[in-house]
């Protein structure tokens, strides 16, 4: 992606008091070198992210996106971010975005070892053209994920369920799923339960019925899908968490990969089979997603 604005945030402390953060932010040129050698994110991917999406120049779900980052950093152990610091340097990106579809992505990282503080920045770029997966779909493999439902809870410091800079496990199911023909993967425990896609959360429809994988199985909180099961539970229909059994894939009536930037993309094919795509519905998905959502 190309990033075509950002800014580097001198962090302050929560509870400071501040209303004005502008001094505190630093605009970088997005092509020049900016990041210390020594930084750990480099290093070790040792930080959190969010990537958030933008439309004609109002940044989506700024709150959900800020409830995770302080949630990821709490998991890894980071100083709690200052979230009006985050908030007032988001709105000063957006200001940069213009008009059709932008990203805006937020990283925290431990910083430089032994290092004063964390480092934190925000980028702003063009979001890719995801039109073909929203309305054609995506055809998923399955991939096993390599560990049980009930790991997360047993083993808390594999950090599952926070949105860590450690992204090359998922980029290589992508990968993986790729070379099996497919465009995107679905993540399966040992014990045969479905989690979420590499970049995605899933949301299945069975009737009436929405369900989602609980986030308790050490998958992200997707911001997209709490914002649709909101629009949804307004509509009438009825939502879960739930634990849901790879089968289930097969068994729905409908299903989507969902996230911040790519929406609502509607899976066309599970490990080669077809399954149905419902146009209309994905499409009354979408338009809800591009409006302005807080
Ligand atoms: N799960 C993973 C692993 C992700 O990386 C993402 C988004 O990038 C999601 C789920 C969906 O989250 P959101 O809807 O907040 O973008």
């Amino acid at each position: 992606m190309a990033w075509r604005f950002a800014l580097v945030i001198d962090s302050v402390a929560s509870g400071s008091g501040r209303g004005d953060f502008s001094d505190t932010f630093t605009v970088v040129d997005p092509a020049s070198p900016v990041l210390s050698l020594g930084e750990l994110s480099a290093q070790r991917g040792d930080g959190v992210f969010e990537s958030l999406g933008v439309v004609d120049g109002h940044a989506q779900e700024v709150g959900p996106h800020l409830d995770r980052l302080a949630h990821s950093a709490r998991l890894c152990d980071l100083p709690a971010p200052n979230l009006d610091q985050w908030r007032a340097a988001i709105a000063r990106v957006a200001v940069e975005a213009g008009p059709g579809e932008s990203v805006i992505k937020l990283i925290l990282s431990r910083g430089v070892e032994d290092g004063p503080s964390p480092t934190a920045w925000v980028t702003l770029g063009d979001a890719p053209d995801n039109a073909r997966s929203r309305t054609e779909g995506v055809r998923v493999a399955t991939l096993d994920r390599g560990y049980a439902l009930d790991t997360p809870s047993r083993a808390p410091w594999l950090l599952l369920g926070a949105k860590t800079l450690s992204y090359a496990v998922n980029m290589a199911a992508i990968r993986e799923a790729k070379r099996r023909g497919a465009d995107d993967a679905v993540f399966v425990t040992t014990d045969g339960f479905v989690l979420e896609a590499p970049t995605a959360s899933v949301l299945l429809r069975f009737g009436d019925r929405f369900v989602t994988p609980a986030p308790a199985a050490g998958i992200l909180h997707g911001t997209t899908q709490l914002s649709l099961f909101a629009l949804l539970e307004r509509r009438g229909f009825r939502t879960g968490y739930e634990t849901v059994p790879i089968d289930d894939l097969m068994r729905a009536d409908a299903a989507w990969l969902l996230s911040s930037v790519r929406l609502a993309a509607p899976i066309a094919a599970v490990d080669g089979e077809v399954r149905p795509v419902d146009r209309v519905f994905t499409d009354e998905l979408n338009a809800y997603l591009l409006s302005p959502r807080e």
